[in-house]
């Protein structure tokens, strides 16, 4: 059985995270307040507990990555979340971002494509804490026309377009943040949706990301 315990030494990792995170450019000290009350090593395997507070991705299963914390930061502070916010995710891997997410009081609709990883959803440690996090299992490209339209929408793999049945699934004013296919990295873009249902565009700096892929794997 795996152990949980939030010691006062990863509560100080934590802490130092949150600076480097700050010297690295990060402002928005609602994105920071909510990463540092959240556990990073409760979301990694045990093995990766004394260095859950490294500033660098990590694998978990079938192959998928925890986001850099840089990286969750980033894209979190660009979406410029705001309480009660109707936020789909795609890529749920090992549900850190979402966490971050409803931390900020958003309601999280996040979707994984990966069976085994949906699956783990279940046994999410933070269930009763975060009953604003909502899991699906389908293809992100599809987005989650039922309960659409979203304030904002995050894909946290690397797009090789812009799916635009997801532009189609976001509120008017709302904002879209994914890193899209640039030869071999990706650009982070914000999308902001007008009023007429077209979008403008702005370019941030390029990442590293495992790629988003189509249909669902079970
Ligand atoms: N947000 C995650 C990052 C996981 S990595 C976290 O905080 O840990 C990206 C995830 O996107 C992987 O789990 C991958 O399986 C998933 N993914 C890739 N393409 C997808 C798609 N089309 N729909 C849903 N999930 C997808």
């Amino acid at each position: 059985m795996r152990k949980y315990e939030d010691s006062y030494q990863h509560k100080g990792l934590r802490n130092k995270l949150m600076d480097q995170l700050r010297d690295k450019g990060i402002s928005d000290e609602n994105v920071l307040r909510a990463m540092n009350n959240i556990p990073r090593h409760y979301f990694l395997d045990s093995a990766f507990d004394k260095i859950a507070y490294e500033d660098r991705a990590f694998p978990i299963s079938e192959g998928q990555t925890i986001s850099q914390p840089y990286t969750v930061a980033y894209q979190t502070q660009l979406l410029q979340v705001k309480p009660n916010d109707k936020i789909l995710e795609i890529g749920t891997g090992s549900i850190y971002q979402a966490t971050v997410l409803a931390e900020m009081g958003a309601k999280v609709f996040t979707i994984e494509r990966q069976k085994k990883l949906f699956e783990l959803t279940k046994q999410f440690i933070f269930k009763s804490q975060y009953p604003n996090i909502k899991f699906f299992y389908g293809d992100g490209y599809e987005g989650l026309p039922t309960f659409a339209p979203f304030d904002k929408v995050i894909i946290t793999a690397a797009a090789p377009f812009i799916p635009p049945k997801l532009i189609a699934q976001l509120k008017p004013g709302g904002k879209m943040v994914i890193p899209v296919d640039e030869d071999h990295h990706q650009r982070m873009l914000r999308l902001t949706k007008n009023e007429d249902g077209t979008y403008s565009e702005e370019a941030f700096q390029n990442f590293s990301f495992v790629p988003m892929l189509s249909g669902k794997n079970g």
